[in-house]
């Protein structure tokens, strides 16, 4: 197959499909980010590596290679779980490269007719229409509770599906019903003193599959005393569309979360899926080329936070009632690596009276799911989340706590298929656990409640 070598003048500023990849020139070779690299770690392989990709990029930037079949690997292996980017003493934004990079490779390896329909189905209509979206949930929540599922698992329809559909429903998890499909309240009060106003991104997927965890999130934050928005006009941010390189449609979905944040005048914009936090806080580099829009996005970004983020700045306001259990935490990488927030899941974990926390050895690892790496790259993030299985395993941990429902479906299916029945919770969940009394309902089996004031 030919491929196209672009050319670049060596004086003409670095970029890739339009966006900078500048930031490659800050790396020094030094290698200190190799050994917290996944895909490094179990290929030992240098362009599987960040410093292998970083020169990958700079040489396509520079017209010294094309995107041949290799190349294309090398890089699509990446999990963006940028890892490299908190070890790199140089502060590489390998992040932007690596998006830089696959807005690329998709510019120039759209594939054939049958990806560019599944692209378009998951990329244009699904995440771009909320209304289209909750169609699919009420469509699949028939075909699970209707026993299809299940027959047609029975009998091994599945491995009929074309590409990675049958990867897709492996995948599905139960789909809620419509009630707790609903979206939010457009406000839900403030108790007790007020200390803000906040708006939520109540999310695309997460809305439709993990209602229960936005309103958990709303939940504490009115009890922590804001007034919680859920703007009705809200659409996907834009974060999947970024990830997979469908730039566009990116720039055209983070203009309008823009818009629709703008009007409410909120004093923060509440995240409580990682991978969009982190997309959001970056919308100023991403709109950075496109006219009236880069201040706008950069203010934007700084008012929003991850939920943990927002909710560690002060303590918790009680009373806050026992969760006896042992639980561990694993860290999404778009919270920990993408927006530096270790320290804060943690200490609100600790104000759970009688909830013990044993660390997880490898927390910061990627589980695999890393956006939809999981499908595209079945086989490395299969090696992944058997890793964190081990490691979780290796805690004796009753619960796995972590903040993004990709990781929880990712681990859960991991520990599934050990034949582990271990609950994978959002970090909302276990913390709106605290703030009711324990009932015989309670999947987590937390005892009689002994609440704490503060
Ligand atoms: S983003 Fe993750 S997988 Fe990709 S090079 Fe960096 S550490 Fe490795
Ligand atoms: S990305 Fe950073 S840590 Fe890795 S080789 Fe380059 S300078 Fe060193």
């Amino acid at each position: 197959m030919a491929h196209t070598i672009p050319s670049a003048p060596p004086s003409s500023p670095l970029a890739l499909h339009g966006l900078s990849v500048e930031g490659v020139n800050q790396c020094v070779h030094c290698g200190l980010c190799l050994s917290y690299c996944p895909t490094f770690s179990e290929l030992g392989t240098e362009m599987d590596s960040p410093r292998g990709r970083i020169f990958l990029i700079k040489s396509l930037a520079e017209g010294r290679i094309g995107l041949t079949d290799p190349t294309v690997e090398h890089l699509s292996l990446c999990l963006d779980c940028r890892a490299c980017e908190t070890a790199c003493p140089s502060g590489v934004p390998y992040g932007q490269l690596i998006e830089a990079a696959k807005a690329e490779i998709e510019r120039q390896r759209p594939g054939g007719l049958g990806r560019r329909a599944f692209r378009w189905l998951n990329f244009g209509l699904l995440l771009g229409h909320r209304r289209v979206l909750a169609a699919a949930a009420a469509g699949l929540r028939f075909y699970q509770a209707s026993g299809l599922q299940s027959l047609v698992r029975r009998t091994g329809l599945t491995r009929l599906l074309p590409g990675t559909l049958s990867a897709w429903e492996a995948l599905l998890p139960p789909m809620p019903s419509a009630a707790e499909r609903a979206p939010l309240p457009a406000l839900t009060p403030a108790e007790g003193p007020r200390r803000a106003r906040v708006a939520m991104l109540t999310g695309c997927v997460q809305a439709v599959v993990f209602g229960a965890h936005n309103r958990a999130t709303a939940r504490i934050l009115a009890r922590n005393g804001c007034d919680v928005l859920a703007p009705v006009a809200q659409e996907c941010c834009g974060a999947l569309n970024a990830h997979g390189g469908d730039h566009a449609r990116a720039i055209a979905m983070a203009k309008r979360t823009i818009e629709t944040f703008e009007v409410t005048g909120a004093d923060a914009v509440i995240v409580n899926t990682s991978g969009c936090g982190a997309h959001m806080k970056a919308f100023g580099t991403l709109l950075a080329g496109e006219p009236g829009w880069g201040e706008r996005a950069t203010r934007f970004a700084r008012t929003v936070q991850d939920v943990a983020e927002f909710l560690a700045r002060e303590p918790l306001r009680g009373p806050l009632h026992a969760v006896p259990m042992t639980v561990t935490y694993h860290d999404p990488c778009h919270v920990v690596h993408g927006q530096k927030i270790r320290r804060q899941p943690r200490e609100l974990l600790a104000q759970i009276p009688e909830l013990r926390v044993v660390d997880l050895p490898e927390s910061d690892w990627c589980c695999g799911s890393a956006g939809i790496y999981n499908l595209t790259q079945p086989e490395m993030a299969d090696r992944l989340l058997r890793r964190k299985v081990r490691n979780v395993e290796a805690t004796g941990a009753q619960a796995v706590v972590t903040a993004n429902p990709g990781c929880i479906l990712q681990i859960q299916a991991g520990l599934r298929a050990q034949g582990r029945d271990l609950p994978v919770l959002h970090l909302v969940e276990i913390l709106d656990r605290a703030y009711r009394p324990a009932s015989a309902s309670d999947e987590a089996g937390a005892a009689a409640p002994a609440a704490r004031t503060r």
